[in-house]
């Protein structure tokens, strides 16, 4: 069990969650590669980690390769449009990128004898049945909707990285995400968060999808890179739930989110999307016990930092708007 990872490979490093984790591994001392065609993730998320002596940044899409020369201890495979927005606009993309990038990543890990872990999603349950969602349930997924392009790509992701495992033997895991938030997501890339938090500062009407009372767990960025960070250490298989149990309703979201901006923007209610989960809540015991992991930041300070951030540096320097404080 590797306390300490001396080389780190970073896939999707450049977007969102990857980002904070290069961050992270830097803090620890770890040297990390960062692979990232850019697709969806932008330079300026790295900007700050380019200097650093022991950061390196290549643009490259695991889709067609990824071979890295010297050691390599633990390879972080997060490469993959994530918010619906992306995955719906680069469908193909996405499913290659969960298959044939999922491959290369293993491959590298197997070559290396790394520890590989694959950032897997809640969305692998799909439209649940099942409440809260536990590990062991197989989920309720549509193959042919237009959300299956990241769902099944990322079940075969899972496939591929249990048959690495129990056939060569890699040392691979598996972290199933749910919605994480934070600092560096796009206001744009359509995420119920950072558009609330757009909306409420630009003074727009914040649009809830649907009657507002479907249900969504939402985890800061912080805690979610502890929890990957956890089980990459370990030695636990996975897969395991990543994520804050405590739900809450998208109005709710909407309502607080409003409150902490001091926004007067009225809350306006739009269809909801093709299969859209009514509930979605992990059920993080596994969590808890394996890893010793759960999310520690509130949901006020979660979303306080995140708005901090949207209402100064999204915008390129030109602040939206002074946020309450
Ligand atoms: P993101 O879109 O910000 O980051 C994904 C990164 O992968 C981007 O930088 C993108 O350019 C890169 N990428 C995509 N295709 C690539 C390719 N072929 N080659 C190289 N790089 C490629 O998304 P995120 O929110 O940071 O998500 C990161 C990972 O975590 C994804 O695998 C996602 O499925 C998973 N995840 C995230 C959440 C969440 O709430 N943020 C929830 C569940 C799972």
């Amino acid at each position: 069990m590797a306390q300490h990872f001396e080389r780190a490979v970073v896939t999707g490093g450049a977007g969102f969650v990857g980002s904070h984790l290069c961050a992270r591994l830097l803090e620890d001392g770890t040297e990390v590669l960062c692979a990232d065609n850019l697709a969806t993730g932008v330079l300026d998320n790295i900007r700050h980690l380019l200097s650093h002596e022991r950061f390196r940044f290549r643009q490259a899409d695991v889709t067609t390769a990824l071979t890295v020369k010297g050691g390599v201890d633990a390879v972080f495979h997060l490469a993959c449009p994530a918010s619906p927005r992306d995955y719906l606009r680069l469908p193909i993309e996405t499913l290659r990128v969960g298959s044939r990038g999922t491959e290369h990543a293993l491959d590298l890990a197997d070559r290396k004898g790394a520890r590989f872990l694959l950032a897997s999603t809640s969305e692998v349950y799909g439209d649940p049945r099942e409440h809260p969602q536990r590990e062991t349930y197989w989920g309720h997924v549509n193959p042919v909707g237009p959300r299956s392009v990241y769902d099944e790509a990322k079940r075969y992701a899972e496939a591929l990285t249990s048959a690495y495992r129990t056939t060569r033997g890699t040392d691979t895991t598996i972290a199933r995400i749910f919605n994480t938030y934070g600092p560096r997501m796009r206001s744009t890339d359509g995420r119920m968060i950072p558009t609330f938090i757009h909306q409420a500062l630009a003074g727009e009407p914040i649009t809830v999808t649907g009657d507002g009372e479907q249900t969504r767990s939402v985890c800061f960025v912080d805690d979610t890179v502890a929890g990957l960070l956890a089980l990459a250490h370990g030695d636990h298989p996975g897969p395991v739930n990543l994520g804050n149990p405590h739900e809450r309703t998208v109005g709710e979201l909407a309502r607080e989110i409003r409150r902490l901006t001091g926004s007067s923007s009225e809350i306006r209610y739009l269809p909801a999307p093709v299969d859209d989960p009514k509930r979605r809540c992990p059920d993080i015991s596994l969590a808890r016990a394996e890893l010793g992991w759960r999310p520690r930041v509130s949901l006020a300070d979660g979303l306080n930092r995140t708005i901090g951030w949207f209402a100064t540096e999204a915008t390129s320097g030109e602040p939206l708007r002074k946020v309450a404080e």
